[in-house]
This record gives structure tokens, C-alpha cells and sequence, in this order.
């Protein structure tokens, strides 16, 4: 079997999917799954699918295609922002994108008049977070351009929090998003299908009752895949967090200092990194490394084991308490935050092995 490799297992995340649409669900809100933390991998995708979200979102058109490669036909929306050059992709890709710059929607408008569509959008409004979004006050202003626009229909406006600026969503920003779409849908005399409040650091204001009625979206990546609310990480209630989990082979085990011998200076990736004098130590060295994933984001199963660090093709790790249970040969297995999970997925040397099975 491929080492090292990364095991899905599709039924927790459709069990994930399914607890969380459920939860939105009673509050009235519609559940986009979002896919870039899986590079759309596509049974990730089927799996949210088969748990209820109504709509597939990734960051990327490379994603997208992948999941339309495998068949899979739903409602696509484009999560980042187009670049002006990607217009005509983006028409041709995907259903709906998310926007703020009235040149890109221009284009659009113009890729979608010369192919006959209609390319719909969600407006994005900065509430503060300062990553895209228009400003609240040229809300008004940037509508009414985009009404005139032929081949555009504003489905919603949404906003993005806790992503840049870690800004977390409460009463003051969501009335805010509302109290604009209100004054939107009055002074053009339109309805707007969806005000997409949040990701997956909405779900603590979402079950407390404290979204206001008029959000009836949000866009969930990593509660769905890892099984945790991002404001503080906590694993979400009734969801699973072990959907993935990576294991990489020990290539080296050997004891030796825990302080390198010598006379030191930087390490491969400039830093200067600090040891701990713990006497003779046994180490493993595991076939992963900086290069394919985020090894500040990996936590192995077994407490006993720690990682002491990394270079792009290693993992250095302290295994004395598990000596004579660990050798050569060997399997560890971790489980990885969203950062690790990304760069794991992206990385073309991690193995993906599909583990068999579907949620109830
Ligand atoms: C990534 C992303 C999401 C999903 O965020 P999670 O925290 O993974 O739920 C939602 N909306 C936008 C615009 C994103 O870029």
C-alpha cells in the first residue's frame, strides 16, 4: 500500500454533513459544502451530497472540474473571487461565483451574453474581516450597476468572516448583513435568494438561536470534513473529527542525542531551531515531510509519540516510550488540522486510500 497515504472515510463526513444541514435546517438555513479543504476530491464531495448540502462551493475552477469530471451534477458556486482573465472559465465552469469588483462582473456578464446564459452571483460585503467584500456604504451604489448588467442575476449577498481578520460573526455584523439586503431588495424592488452569512464559524451563533431569520445560508467546509465549529476548534457535538487520518512509515529508527552534535546554524528552511536536553533518545525518521503537509498541523494517535520536527522530506520523531512496540517498517498514524489536511491532499506524493462504507 502506498506510503505515506491519507485514509477518507466518506460516511463520517455524510454523517457530518448530514448533523450539520439538519442543525441549519431547523434554523432555516440552506447548506453549501464546501470542498477546497479535499481539492475536490469527488466521493468527499458525493458524501456531503448524500448528506444533504444543496449546493457544491470550492475556492478553485481546477476542483470543479475534477468533481464534473467524475459526473457529479449539482449546483456549482465559486467561492473566491474570478480573476478578470478567468472570466469565460468561469462562466463555463460553474452556476453561480461569488463577487466584488464591477469590472470582473462586467466581463462576466459579457462571457455569459456571448454564450447565452445567465451567470448568477452573490455580492460580497465586507463586515470587517478586510479580506474581499464590498464596503457596506457602496453596497447600494454597486447594485444598481450590476442591475444593469445583461447577463448577470444577483442571487444573494453573503459575507466572509473569520478568515482574514478573524473577525467572528455575532449579532452587530449579521444585522448588519441583513439591514443591507432589506435595503437592497427595497429600493430595486427585487428578492434576494440567499444572504450567505457564514462558514463553518457561524455554527456556535447558529445553535444558540442568535442568527437573525433573514440569513438563510452558509457555506460549510471544515465543520463537515474535521468536525469542528473555527472560532475555538471545539469538536462540534455529534460529529465525527477522525475522517481522515494520515500514516507515514518509518524509514530510520535509531537512539541518539537530542541535542545535534556540532556547531550549529540554520536548518534547511532557515530557522534556527531549538532542542530540548532529554539525554539518549530513540528517534524515527517518517517518509513525510514540509513538502507535503503542514507538520505544525499533524498530531499522532499515539500520545506517546512526539514530533520533533520536520524537513521537507522527514519527520523527525521522538518514539522512547513506545521503544520495542516500533520498528522499521512501521506504520504512525495522524490526525491533521485543516492547514495540514490542505497541504496533505494537495501534495500529488500523499496516497489517497477511499475507505469503504457510507454514513447512516
Ligand atoms: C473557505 C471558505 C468557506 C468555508 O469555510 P469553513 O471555515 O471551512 O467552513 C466559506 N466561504 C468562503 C468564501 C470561503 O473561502
Amino acid at each position: 500500500m502506498n506510503s505515506p497515504r491519507l485514509t477518507i472515510d466518506p460516511g463520517k463526513i455524510e454523517h457530518n454533513a448530514r448533523t450539520l444541514v439538519a442543525l441549519c435546517r431547523d434554523h432555516g438555513i440552506e447548506v453549501g459544502g464546501v470542498t477546497k479543504g479535499v481539492c475536490g476530491q469527488p466521493e468527499v464531495a458525493r458524501a456531503m451530497l448524500r448528506g444533504g448540502v444543496t449546493a457544491l462551493c470550492d475556492s478553485r475552477l481546477e476542483n470543479i472540474h475534477r468533481l464534473q469530471a467524475a459526473g457529479i451534477d449539482t449546483y456549482y458556486v465559486l467561492l473566491r473571487v474570478p480573476a478578470l482573465s478567468a472570466v469565460d472559465a468561469v462562466v463555463d465552469t460553474v452556476d453561480c461565483s461569488l463577487n466584488s469588483e464591477l469590472a470582473v462582473l462586467r466581463a462576466l456578464s459579457d462571457a455569459a451574453v456571448s454564450r447565452g446564459v445567465v451567470h448568477e452571483v452573490i455580492l460580497m460585503v465586507d463586515l470587517g474581516d478586510l479580506r474581499e467584500g464590498i464596503w457596506p456604504d457602496d453596497v447600494i451604489a454597486v447594485v444598481r450597476q450590476v442591475l444593469a448588467l445583461q447577463a448577470i442575476r444577483i442571487k444573494g449577498i453573503g459575507t466572509n468572516l473569520s478568515c482574514f481578520g478573524g473577525v467572528v460573526p455575532d449579532a452587530a455584523n449579521m444585522n448588519q448583513l441583513a439591514d443591507l439586503a432589506r435595503a437592497v431588495e427595497r429600493q430595486f424592488n427585487l428578492q434576494l435568494q440567499w444572504l450567505s452569512g457564514v462558514n463553518s464559524s457561524g455554527l456556535e451563533m447558529i445553535v444558540a438561536g442568535a442568527m437573525p431569520p433573514a440569513i438563510n445560508h452558509a457555506r460549510l467546509g471544515e465543520s463537515i470534513l474535521l468536525g469542528r465549529e473555527t472560532i475555538h476548534r471545539r469538536p462540534w457535538a455529534g460529529t465525527h473529527q477522525d475522517a481522515f487520518t494520515l500514516y507515514a512509515e518509518v524509514v530510520e529508527l535509531k537512539t541518539k542525542p537530542s541535542v545535534p552534535v556540532g556547531e550549529r546554524a540554520e536548518d534547511a528552511f532557515g530557522h534556527h531551531p531549538e532542542f530540548e536536553d532529554r539525554g539518549m533518545i530513540v528517534r524515527a525518521l517518517l517518509n513525510i515531510g514540509r513538502e507535503d503537509v503542514d507538520v505544525e498541523g499533524m498530531a499522532p494517535l499515539d500520545p506517546r509519540i512526539r514530533i520533533l520536527g520536520a524537513s521537507s522530506g522527514y519527520l523527525v520523531a521522538d518514539v522512547s516510550s513506545v521503544k520495542g512496540a516500533i520498528a522499521v517498517g512501521n506504520e504512525v498514524a495522524f490526525s491533521l488540522n485543516y492547514a495540514a489536511l490542505v497541504a496533505a491532499m494537495t501534495s500529488e506524493y500523499v496516497g489517497k486510500h477511499l475507505l469503504p462504507g457510507r454514513g447512516e
